[in-house]
């Protein structure tokens, strides 16, 4: 893998050496030969490797990595950006039903897919979902969507292949309507190639339906395919977010940088299974690991940047210990040490198993931002008192801060965490134990 190959490619250099044109040219092919092997399209292997050498130049290399694996951090969080950042939701803010309209080709998963996203839709977010079938082409295909729903007791607006599926999408949202359904799931025909009668047909139905989402489903495994099947998907519907199926499978995870690259769509779920359970949202930053293939060199990074800064670990835990109440100013403070510090996994990392355990997870520099910006949208008196911090306040803190009422629970149930965890080694334990357990 890409972290055996970089080994030997540079030498390495200690100190606050920096990347520069020179020591990272070897390591820039050895990426550009992971992206590939990882299926990622020419194209944008070609412009991403050149970003990359752009940004990485100037950039610190930190104790006793190697310029190359220095670059791999830098190459991660560039692919964990470019594929979004973030896990971008599912849309359902439309006047009910909020119609989901799935695109693709035969085979794909569009089918499978519905059903996966009715069952998440009814279980996890208690919508009362209706599917349909406009799949008029292939009899199967309706008694397929039809059996699926059944098996997971979900309503399947009923179709027939006498009629046009522009027909059969608008009487179920009629009858969506009248029954007050909050989301309806519209699967359509594919083809095995794309061809102009199936573009037209799929544009119509999405002129006439009007959908909130129009999901791209792909398969993950057509690798460099995928990408034009994408672009001609786009160019025709005004894709909304794509799906990446058969991930369970040796897809190497490429096509999901291609395909947000030349759509600039989100992908917003993968597809894990054959299974109703088999869909899982989609998260860049692992999705960038699995092409890079690297998580020891991910590892390998932190572990020296921990080292580094050992004295600006040892500053913070001095003001824990002096401290007498931990609040959510701490906390911010907290946060923004961390970010120089390689983390919060680095300190859990020096901590025994059973204390690292019950402490928050790993959290990751855009977390971080993110919690910095919710705290930032507190009054004073709230980050002194966070228990004042009921529903209408945690609306409005998540309306300032660009976040959700679920984040802002997040955040304040790891600053629970860590809260206690601060309370039962105060008096200088989590330092002392940080020295003691130190590998
Ligand atoms: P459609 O023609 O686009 O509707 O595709 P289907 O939903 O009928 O799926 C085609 C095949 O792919 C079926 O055998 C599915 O079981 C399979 N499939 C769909 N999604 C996944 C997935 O995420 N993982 C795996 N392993 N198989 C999948
Ligand atoms: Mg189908």
């Amino acid at each position: 893998n890409l972290s055996a190959r970089l080994s030997g490619v540079v030498k390495t250099l200690s100190g606050n050496a920096r990347l520069t044109e020179s020591n990272i040219k070897d390591a820039l092919r050895e990426i550009r030969i992971a992206l590939l092997e990882a299926d990622v399209a020419l194209p944008v292997v070609k412009q991403f490797v050149d970003t990359i050498r752009e940004e990485a130049l100037g950039e610190k290399v930190v104790g006793s990595l190697t310029p190359g694996q220095a670059l791999v951090g830098v190459v991660n969080d560039k692919l964990t950006e470019l594929m979004g950042g973030f896990n971008d939701k599912l849309n359902l803010s439309a006047v009910p039903p909020a119609i989901i309209l799935m695109a693709g080709l035969q085979g794909a998963g569009k089918t499978t897919t519905v059903g996966k996203l009715a069952k998440r839709l009814k279980e996890a977010e208690k919508k009362k979902v209706l599917v349909v079938s406009c799949d008029v082409y292939r009899p199967a295909a309706i008694e397929q969507l039809k059996t699926l729903a059944k098996s997971l007791d979900i309503e399947c607006f009923p179709s027939s292949v006498e009629e046009k599926p522009e027909a059969i999408a608008l009487a179920a949202v009629d009858y969506a309507k009248k029954h007050y359904f909050d989301v309806l799931l519209v699967d359509t025909a594919g083809r095995l190639t794309i061809d102009e009668y199936m573009m037209q047909e799929i544009k119509n139905l999405h002129q006439t339906l009007n959908p909130v989402e129009t999901l791209f489903v792909v398969d993950a495994m057509l690798g460099q395919d995928a990408v034009n099947t994408a672009k001609a998907f786009n160019d025709t519907l005004n894709l909304t977010g794509v799906i990446l199926t058969k991930m369970d499978g040796d897809a190497r995870g490429g096509a999901a940088l291609s395909i947000r690259q030349v759509t600039g769509k989100p992908i917003k779920f993968i597809g894990v299974s054959e299974k109703v359970a088999g869909l899982e949202p989609f998260y860049p930053d692992r999705m960038a690991s699995r092409i890079l293939g690297m998580g020891d060199i991910l590892s390998l990074i932190e572990e020296v940047q921990g080292n580094v800064d050992e004295v600006e670990a040892k500053k913070l835990m001095e003001k824990v210990k002096k401290g007498k109440g931990f609040d959510l100013n701490d906390f911010k403070m907290q946060f923004e040490q961390m970010n120089n510090m390689g983390g919060m996994g680095k300190i859990l990392d020096k901590l025994p198993g059973n204390i690292a355990e019950k402490a928050p997870q790993v959290i990751n520099d855009k977390m971080i931002k993110k919690n910095v910006a919710i705290i930032d949208s507190m009054t004073s008196e709230e980050r002194r008192k966070p228990d004042l911090l009921k529903a209408s306040r945690k609306r409005r803190i998540a309306l300032g801060s660009g976040t959700s009422v679920q984040e802002v629970n997040q955040l304040l149930k790891q600053y629970e965490q860590v809260s206690q965890m601060m309370k039962k080694f105060s008096g200088g334990g989590i330092f002392k134990m940080m020295k003691n357990f130190k590998h």
